[in-house]
């Protein structure tokens, strides 16, 4: 995060972006792949952008946490959806926040919120930025005289550990590597690795309620999350640190999903960990998707519990490296802190075994006392390995660097720049998510699939591309996440995605899944959210709104529609 600036429209640092004969290169992968010719298009620079004035100016007792220059009203007028990056590529940033204040601390949250409730000016929370739902996009109607961004990445750090359960104090403008190396210290882990991770942070992350690297059981932040203090305009709310509480309603799942429209997560208690040092994990091989769903379904219900069990469809394995696009693959993966964990593995091969797995990989990592008595690191193959140091958020569940789990998990953590480097080439490239029953996932997936093709058929000349993965599992149900990868037709490519967008979406609720399993609702999303949310509850929160947030300034327009 320190290493230079960050890009003012695309993920992370302009330097780790393909270029050159790389960007060539995927520009001729997408001609090869659809029969239209790709051209790659430069993004507008920063000085060639132009902004509207800003409207409002701070008091003079905020100015100091103020900005108004064009890198920062740029660099926080979206976050990093397919629509966002795509937009920031083109320079146009039509309605930026007016300022960017940087809180240092809680009394500069207050002082802030006060005085845009006094001043009707719009308060955006923002962690990273990287939201995907148009969760920080200043569109808030007409009713304010301004939009301030409150960038939360000062309010930042581990301020108290509590060892003797496990527990750490962190501010809320912690970014992902900065929690894990003051954690890492310590011996200790959060163990929540979005594939954002680098340029998340906590705040965001219980905002959004995000997935991590875990894909059974502690799959969502709320799992990991003690106690948390939001911070509203009309006052604080903190929850008791309890570890499991059956007092009445959780107040804390109403700070969680709350998307900045209650108010600022200052900071939270979290859920810490000692260090896994024992791995084991698996790749295997199906001749069908069918029987390699089947088969994660056993494991999803047999208790075992695997840190990381990832369903790949054959092209969604091809495309990560993970395998020839012949075969669905399903990486399965344990991990403890200090005790082995090789036989957990040996019963989740036994659980697939009836499904039809063929076992391409497998490798065990004991912890370091068993290493030192000769039973260090075993695979397939008899080579040893040592475990990744890099985030495992959602690769191989931690273990060393084996082939095919490998391969995929790079893949996946620089798939970000390779989505903005297919945005430069004029692809429609994006990602959805969802999460079913067991008992509906067959009908939901041909219904994705059905919606797709119709769309393709109308905005792309019927070239598109669908591929499907499970993130996470459940004894109940699947967490479907698709990737979508079009020819776009320059100039269009928003609206070629809208329609893509819109038939999927319609798909998803109709086929009995959520708008979003860890995407968040943001603007992007609301008009399903809406038809999802039982309207009571609805009514429930734009209550709880009206009560932390009077003025109605705390992210105007996510989960509690404009008046
Ligand atoms: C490439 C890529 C990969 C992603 N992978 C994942 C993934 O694996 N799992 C996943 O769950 N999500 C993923 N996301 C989505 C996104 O990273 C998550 O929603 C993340 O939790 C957002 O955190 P942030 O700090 O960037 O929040 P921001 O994007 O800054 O904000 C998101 C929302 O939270 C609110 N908010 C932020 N901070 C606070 C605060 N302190 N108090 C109150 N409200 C606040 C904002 O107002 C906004 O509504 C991905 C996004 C991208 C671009």
């Amino acid at each position: 995060v320190e290493a230079g600036r960050r890009s003012h429209w695309g993920w992370g640092h302009d330097a780790a972006r393909p270029s050159g004969d790389a960007l060539d290169g995927l520009a001729g992968l997408l001609s090869a792949r659809f029969g239209e010719p790709a051209t790659v298009r430069a993004p507008v620079p920063l000085e060639d952008v132009e902004l509207p004035p800003s409207r409002v100016a701070p008091p003079s007792s905020l100015a100091r946490l103020c900005r108004a220059d064009p890198y920062e009203r740029c660099l926080h007028h979206y976050g990093r959806s397919f629509r966002d990056v795509l937009r920031g590529s083109r320079g146009e940033f039509p309605h930026p926040p007016d300022l960017v204040a940087y809180p240092e601390t809680e009394e500069d949250v207050v002082a802030l919120l006060e005085w845009c409730s006094q001043a009707g000016i719009a308060a955006l929370p923002y962690g990273g930025g990287s939201s995907v739902v148009g969760g920080v996009e200043p569109l808030v109607g007409d009713g304010f005289r301004g939009v301030v961004t409150l960038d939360l990445s000062r309010l930042a750090g581990v301020v108290e550990l509590d060892r003797r359960s496990l527990a750490a104090r962190v501010r809320a403008g912690t970014f992902g590597p900065a929690l894990e190396d003051a954690l890492r210290r310590e011996g200790l882990t959060f163990r929540h690795f979005p594939q954002s991770f680098e340029f998340s942070t906590v705040g965001g992350w219980i905002a959004t309620r995000s997935g991590g690297h875990f894909a059974t059981r502690y799959t969502h932040v709320d799992d990991l999350l003690e106690a948390v203090r939001l911070v509203g305009p009309a006052g604080v709310l903190e929850t008791r640190r309890v570890p499991a509480s059956g007092a009445g309603p959780a107040p804390e799942r109403l700070v969680l999903g709350s998307e900045g429209a209650l108010g600022v997560v200052t900071e939270a208690w979290l859920r810490v960990r000692p260090r896994p040092d024992a791995r084991a994990r698996a790749t295997l091989r199906f001749g069908s998707v069918e029987r390699a769903v089947e088969a994660v379904r056993a494991l999803a219900q047999s208790g075992l519990e695997p840190a990381n069990c990832r369903l790949l469809d054959p092209a969604e394995a091809l495309v990560g490296g993970a395998g020839d696009g012949s075969t669905a693959v399903v990486l399965v993966g344990f991990e403890a802190a200090g005790r082995p964990v090789g036989a957990l593995l040996d019963a989740a091969l036994e659980v697939v075994a009836d499904h039809g797995a063929v076992v391409a990989e497998r490798e065990v990592l004991d912890p370091p006392a068993r290493a030192a008595s000769g039973t260090a690191l075993v695979t397939d193959s008899g080579s040893a390995g040592a475990p990744g140091a890099a985030p495992s958020g959602g690769g191989g569940g931690g273990a060393g660097p084996a082939g095919a789990a490998e391969a995929w998990r790079r893949s996946f953590l620089g798939a970000p720049y390779v989505r903005d480097a297919l945005v430069l080439c004029g692809a429609v490239c994006e990602t959805f998510e969802t999460a079913v029953t067991w008992d509906r996932f067959e009908a939901l997936d041909e219904a994705v699939r059905q919606a797709a093709a119709a769309a393709f058929a109308e905005a792309t000349g019927g070239r598109g591309s669908v591929t499907c993965r499970f993130t996470h599992v459940y004894p109940d149900g699947p967490a479907p996440y698709y990737t979508v990868v079009a020819p776009g037709r320059a100039g269009a490519e928003l609206e070629q995605w809208q329609v893509v967008k819109e038939a999927c979406s319609d798909a998803l609720l109709a086929a009995g899944g959520t708008i979003t399993h860890h995407h968040a609702v943001g603007r992007d999303h609301l008009r399903w959210y809406l038809a999802e949310r039982p309207p009571a509850f609805g009514a429930v929160l734009a209550a709880a709104k009206k009560l932390l947030d009077p003025a109605g300034v705390c992210n105007p327009g996510v989960l509690v529609p404009l008046a």
